[in-house]
């Protein structure tokens, strides 16, 4: 266990001035939680009510499954719809008897909205409850919202968890339930860890719509992402309990999140050491390995995934780095209070975006390694910049000890490529490698 030192002091950054700013912002939409939501809900089909770019978005970044009927799709709103000359309403009541008629296997279907169904204000939540009545008890239809106008890409899943919640059953049963969409290996082993501490849990999202989840007055529940801020608002309006903790990123977010729980179910403090201190030891000798090329490196933070300030507070507390910028979309001190505690000191604290203005910020810092959204990276490299895309955190198994080596390794391995190209001189001098620097659009040339 002794691998690591131990993680600094920190007086916590909860009450650090944040700068606050409203502007021009390079995001995803929130259409991209589906290629991670479809694989975790096993009878849910995704309908985007969209345009063709919505649907090449969804096929481009899910790929084609040429094993399996895919659920997701796009219901694509033609020229006569946004012109108002046809009753979309109509027609997607066709669209969805059609595949209901054809997927019997559908037992949740969302409608998802985007840009053009919010642009021409096409009412789904109206169309779910009349599609509800039509086709329930068989089929359960929700909606939500993935559009791109005012959202960062991990609102789609937070949105879709949200929409859920006010339909589960009630229950007086005390419970743990577990909120957010991990990749199965991934969440078998948050249940073994917790299994092991004598605590079950349920976890949202079910697989099946059939799952006896309830919710009550006597659920407690824990966070995986620190992006679900609608869903932790619906499940308190349920009478729920946010248990508050630093999230399981790396060894000491783990052993905290798990610790909050154990607190809360009374664990004794023997039996929390026994089921927590070989994959601490494991954890700590694999981000010891993974971090070597981070020690004393700089990290800037673009607002993007949601996932900024946990991982901040890792990379700058186990990995050794020093944050220049820590930049989230939104902060919610409810949800990451426990990591702001504990997030050393740090320069600027942003909320929210203007790029231009953060951009100038970023050249300024010349920081070892910027963490952004696919657009703004390859310009940055092509700036000599080390880059780390942030929608990779999300789709990457990283969560709990066993893939907190990963989780380093993902942010050593730019430092390295960068370094090994300073090596052999080949390292991009602005505007050479990528001759068009930020004009050149988001993905031309990305090595
Ligand atoms: S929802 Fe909006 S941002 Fe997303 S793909 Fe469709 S049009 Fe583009």
């Amino acid at each position: 266990m002794t691998e690591l030192a131990p993680p600094p002091q920190s007086t916590g950054c909860r009450n650090a001035p944040i700068l606050k700013q409203r502007g021009q912002r390079e995001v995803f939409c929130g259409l991209t939680g589906i290629i991670w939501l479809h694989r975790k809900m096993q009878d849910a089909f995704f309908l985007v009510v969209g345009s063709r770019t919505c649907a090449h978005l969804l096929q481009s970044a899910a790929g084609v499954m040429i094993f399996a009927e895919p659920r997701f799709g796009t219901a694509i709103l033609e020229e006569t719809d946004l012109a108002g000359l046809a009753d979309a309403q109509l027609e997607l009541d066709r669209v969805v008897d059609e595949l209901l008629a054809r997927r019997p296997d559908i037992r949740q279907l969302f409608l998802v909205g985007s840009c053009p169904s919010e642009v021409i204000k096409l009412d789904l939540a109206r169309a779910a409850e009349r599609m509800t009545e039509r086709h329930a008890p068989s089929v359960r239809v929700l909606n939500f919202s993935g559009s791109g106008i005012e959202t960062t890409f991990t609102q789609g899943e937070d949105a879709c968890l949200a929409s859920m919640v006010p339909v589960l059953p009630a229950t007086d049963e005390r419970q743990l339930l577990l909120v957010g969409a991990l990749p199965d290996v991934v969440e078998e082993q948050a249940l073994s860890l917790l299994a092991q501490m004598g605590v079950s849990a349920r976890v949202l999202p079910a697989p099946r719509a059939d799952s006896d989840l309830g919710i009550g007055e006597n659920t407690l529940f824990a966070l995986t992402q620190p992006f679900l801020g609608d869903t932790h608002a619906a499940l308190e309006r349920r009478g729920a309990r946010h248990i508050p903790a630093p999230f399981p990123f790396g060894e000491e977010g783990t052993t905290a999140w798990l610790r909050a729980i154990g607190h809360e179910f009374g664990v004794d403090e023997d039996i929390f050491a026994r089921a927590t201190e070989a994959p601490r030891a494991r954890a700590r000798k694999a981000i010891a390995q993974a971090s070597d090329a981070l020690r004393g490196k700089s990290i800037f933070f673009f607002p993007d995934s949601q996932l900024e300030i946990p991982l901040a507070r890792f990379l700058t507390r186990e990995c050794g780095m020093e944050a220049v910028e820590v930049g989230a979309p939104f902060i919610h001190k409810g949800i990451v209070g426990p990591d702001l505690d504990l997030l050393p000191e740090v320069p600027t604290l942003s909320e929210g975006q203007d790029v231009d203005l953060q951009l100038d910020r970023c050249r300024a810092a010349r920081p070892d390694l910027t963490v952004c959204g696919l657009g703004l990276a390859n310009p940055l490299e092509a700036e000599g910049l080390a880059t780390k895309w942030a929608i990779e955190l999300v789709f990457t198994p990283v969560h709990f000890y066993e893939q907190a080596g990963d989780l380093a390794g993902l942010f050593s391995r730019p430092i390295r490529r960068a370094d090994m190209l300073a090596l052999d001189g080949s390292a991009a001098s602005p505007g050479q490698k990528y001759p068009g620097g930020l004009g050149s659009g988001p993905h031309a040339g990305r090595p």
